[in-house]
């Protein structure tokens, strides 16, 4: 294989690409929240639809045409109410749920019109209240003399432990990092999650009572699932995934500038000043998924002047979704499809492009290979499950992710399993919480009965 090459240029990387005001706007929330008035008009124009397919298409079971009906009747907390009672969640779920996909696709609006009534906005509206007065609208159970041992204080932890707080279900969550929140706090993209929704969350969550949480405590590292196992009367694993997966190309580790994706992002979400954080001026990003999308548009709003998207398959295969992808192009994002990594490049250490092989079967063989030239490279092709973290228990794991059945429980006794680290996961919060609910339920049906 041979591409002709031009002499590389210096990197060019640094902090500061805009000022401080551009930066706060760029970084504004995505989408302003409705007015009482937009909301009322919004939900005017719901059907109310019996056997709603929206509610069939929401992971958390949310009874959609009730609270939507409760909005238009002017009832905003006893909505905020029907989507806690299924979601304690639904605050973020309504800011970072693919609705496009999930209930929207489904609105019997958008099938006939192509204009679905917008309930991801019309349930941020609704939640909005209670996060602001940081109140869980929960009685915390009386208490059972019962507790659960939760590794990872992500979505699936923090739905479990509530809901096993309603059941009167102490919980001692052991989170590895500083701050709870799991990747609604570390992962998603800033413009999405703004005023430090995901923090202010996690204490309406909290404020229930009834859950601890012990933070810098990593399963197979600081605690060990047999020692759970023995001090507590169930263990539920919501810890998430481990390690990103690597492009398995020469250089790729030695080379600076070739960056996880996943921890620019988590460096970002916790910058106090986005103006110090360096930027790349040329900047590339290899994958295909929702991490991928947020580094690139988050690198434009951050001020790169060129951001390319580099996918191995075409748009069909592309786990980001249509109006993802409309985000990223919108924000000038470039996607190139069918671009199968080869090499990567470098000068002087610093990483400097990737050839890439055309990999379309009907492509252009002129095409073949092609170089794209930049001064960073973000790297976001998904990550691994952390088998090594069990410790080398018994569980049956497959493709590295553990295997539950519809209750949650893993083939280890008192072992219950949720989120990103179970096998057939949809990688969505919304589905997180879906399990860290409905393990809680069984935990509490086990323990209690
Ligand atoms: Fe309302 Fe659409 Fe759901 Fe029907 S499908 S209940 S119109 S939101």
């Amino acid at each position: 294989m041979t591409i002709a090459a031009n002499p590389p240029a210096a990197s060019d990387i640094r902090p500061g690409r805009l000022d401080g005001e551009t930066l706060k706007d760029n970084f504004a929330d995505l989408h302003a929240p409705l007015t009482a008035h937009e909301a009322r008009v919004e939900a005017e124009r719901c059907y109310f639809c019996f056997d709603a397919p929206c509610q069939q298409a929401c992971p958390t079971g949310i009874d959609i045409p009730l609270f939507i009906r409760q909005i238009a009747a002017g009832n905003r907390t006893g909505a905020g109410r029907t989507i806690f009672d299924s979601n304690i969640m639904g605050g973020m779920c309504a800011r970072v749920c693919p609705t496009e996909t999930l209930c929207e696709e489904a609105c019997v609006r958008e099938v006939a019109e192509g204009k679905p009534v917008v309930i991801g906005q019309l349930q941020r509206h609704a939640t909005e209240p209670a996060i602001e007065r940081g109140q869980s609208p929960y009685a915390r159970g009386k208490p059972a003399g019962k507790r659960v041992a939760i590794v990872g204080a992500g979505p699936a932890g923090l739905a479990c432990a509530h809901e096993l707080a309603i059941a009167g279900v102490e919980s001692v969550i052991f989170e590895a990092r500083e701050k709870a929140g799991g990747l609604n706090e570390y992962g998603i993209a800033a413009y999405k999650t703004v005023d430090d929704f995901a923090a202010r969350e996690v204490e309406f969550i909290l404020s229930i009572g009834g859950i601890e949480i012990r933070r810098g405590q990593a399963l197979g590292r600081d605690v060990r699932l047999e020692d759970l196992r023995r001090d507590y009367d169930a263990v539920f694993l919501g810890a998430g995934l481990g390690s990103t997966n690597k492009l398995g190309l020469p250089k790729e580790t030695e080379l600076e500038n070739v960056i996880d994706a996943v921890d620019y992002i988590a460096a970002l979400r916790q910058a106090k000043d986005l103006t110090a954080l360096p930027v790349g001026r040329r900047v590339l990003v290899i994958g295909g998924g929702m991490t991928a999308i947020d580094i690139a548009v988050q690198s434009k709003k951050l001020g790169a002047e060129t951001v390319t998207m580099a996918y191995r398959r075409g748009p069909e295969q592309m786990k980001a979704s249509p109006y993802e992808r409309e985000l990223a192009q919108t924000s000038g994002v470039v996607i190139r499809y069918w671009a199968r990594p080869m090499a990567l490049e470098g000068h002087a250490g610093a990483f400097s492009g990737v050839v890439f092989e055309n990999a379309s079967e009907d492509g252009d063989a002129s095409r073949s290979v092609f170089r794209i030239e930049a001064d960073v490279l973000f790297t976001a092709i998904g990550q691994r499950g952390a088998p090594e973290a069990l410790d080398g228990a018994e569980i049956k794991t497959k493709d590295g992710r553990i295997v539950v059945d519809d209750q949650r429980r893993a083939s280890l006794k008192g072992v219950w399993a949720g989120g990103d680290c179970v096998f057939g996961g949809q990688d969505l919060t919304v589905s997180a919480v879906e399990d860290g609910k409905q393990a809680a339920r069984s935990i509490a049906a086990a323990l209690l009965s």
